[in-house]
């Protein structure tokens, strides 16, 4: 793969060339002097340098035979200029091919606004790329490479139909319209190192895939999940990234659960290992407060607290999730942003109950105490020393228990997938 990228960017306002350098990415670029005929400005993108150095999903990462860039990473702004328009085109050689969830303008180039950079996913660029719609989901299509991931694309394709069948059985629909799913090899990795969802100009989930990953591997693990569940809720980011992020991390294990992948013992085990990461988020500084450990696991017991809360005040009604698709049914999907009061106060006027907003005002602002160990009494699940989970049919709360795992009373048909998880 070619060691630079020649890109051509037009800008309402256009600086001048030399204003388009910022410190730390000159070491990256070079920018012609002078504009061309049109008053476009040249770059060549040292990529392969940029790769080597940053190699991370949010900069730019190389494999066999391209790269992986974020649109922020391409051009040499500074990020000042937040209300320019840029109109930028790569000049690609032959065989080389750009595919984004930026829809193209049909002379090939892009338009998008400087402040949106950091949210538009990112661009594949590189050699023998293929895009295909995904079987069984009209609303996602599948880019990757055609080489650099061990497994057989076959089981590829049928892991990410699976996975996003699972996660429609979740929203009861398919959560947005158009959506780009990016696999990208992962050099030397047997698991499943990272992924990201990201919804200007197109929504995007890009996942590294191990380059020795197996099939079990990807049966097992959470990011693709993590990142196809933020698809059906709006962004909600004026307390902090908390709400989208407890959200995910909730209902991950569930999903996979329901889908068959792994067992209520599993789910249960998580959450009462994993949660107290969570709880000084909950209890002393608030979850609009909580940093990184805090968002994921202090918004995962906000949500469990809000499914108890729910399906409590509606009898067994509904629950937390419920919500969640009514907001997704009125438009309420990753495309969306909303504030996090909004989704409270209309799960709060579906219940009848304030039960939700008191919650918010409880835990998200500042902390109140919580006692997580009495929730799982309440909720009648214990984790033994050995490792094993018990639950006691008497206690209070063991009635939503399968509410919360299931979605109902009855276990859901198992998602069979790749010939490796097969319903039993
Ligand atoms: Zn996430």
């Amino acid at each position: 793969m070619e060691e630079s990228l020649s890109i051509r960017a037009v800008c309402d306002p256009m600086p001048a060339p030399g204003d388009f350098l910022v410190a730390s990415g000159a070491r990256y670029w070079k920018i012609d002097d002078k504009l061309d005929l049109q008053g476009a400005a040249h770059f060549q993108l040292d990529i392969k340098s940029l790769a080597r150095n940053e190699d991370k999903l949010g900069q730019a990462m190389a494999f066999g035979e391209g790269y992986l860039v974020a649109p922020e990473a391409l051009l040499p702004l500074p990020p000042a200029e937040n209300n320019t328009l840029l109109r930028i085109e790569f000049e690609l050689g032959p065989e080389l091919s750009a595919i984004s969830a930026l829809p193209s303008s049909p002379d090939g180039s892009y338009a998008l606004q400087r402040r949106d950079l950091g949210e538009i996913g990112p661009f594949l660029l590189g050699r023998h790329i293929s895009v295909e719609p995904l079987p069984g989901d009209s609303s996602l299509r599948l880019a990757m490479p055609n080489s650099g991931i061990r497994l057989e694309r076959k089981v590829l394709f049928e892991w990410v139909s699976a996975t996003a069948k699972s996660n429609r059985r979740f929203w009861r629909r398919s959560p947005v319209e158009k959506g780009l799913v990016i696999l990208v090899p992962a050099p030397g990795s047997p698991a499943i190192p990272f992924g990201r969802a990201l919804s200007v100009g197109g929504v995007s989930v890009a996942v590294l895939v191990g380059e020795k990953a197996d099939a079990r591997a990807l049966y097992d693990d959470w990011v693709l999940t993590h990142e196809l569940i933020h698809l059906g809720s709006p962004i909600m980011r004026d307390t902090g990234a908390w709400l989208n992020e407890g959200i995910a991390t909730f209902y991950e294990p569930v999903i996979r659960a329901r889908a068959g992948w792994k067992t209520e013992d599993d789910v249960w085990r998580e959450w009462i290992s994993q949660m107290p990461r969570g709880l000084r988020a909950m209890s002393d500084i608030g979850l609009s407060n909580a940093g990184r450990g805090g968002i994921y696991w202090g918004g995962a017991i906000f949500v469990l607290m809000a499914e108890i809360e729910a399906l409590s005040a509606s009898g067994g009604r509904m629950g937390f999730s419920d919500c969640l698709r009514l907001a997704l049914d009125k438009g309420g999907n990753t495309t969306a942003r909303w504030t996090s009061e909004d989704l409270i106060s209309l799960c709060d006027a579906a219940l009848g109950s304030p039960a939700l907003s008191r919650l918010f005002a409880l835990h998200v602002q500042s902390g109140s105490p919580l006692d997580l160990a009495a929730l799982w009494r309440r909720l009648g699940v214990s984790l033994g020393s050995d490792g094993k989970i018990a639950y006691a049919q008497e206690s209070e709360l063991a009635w939503v228990r399968p509410l919360i795992i299931w979605g109902g009373q009855d276990r859901p048909e198992p998602i069979s997938s790749a010939g490796f998880f097969q319903p039993d």
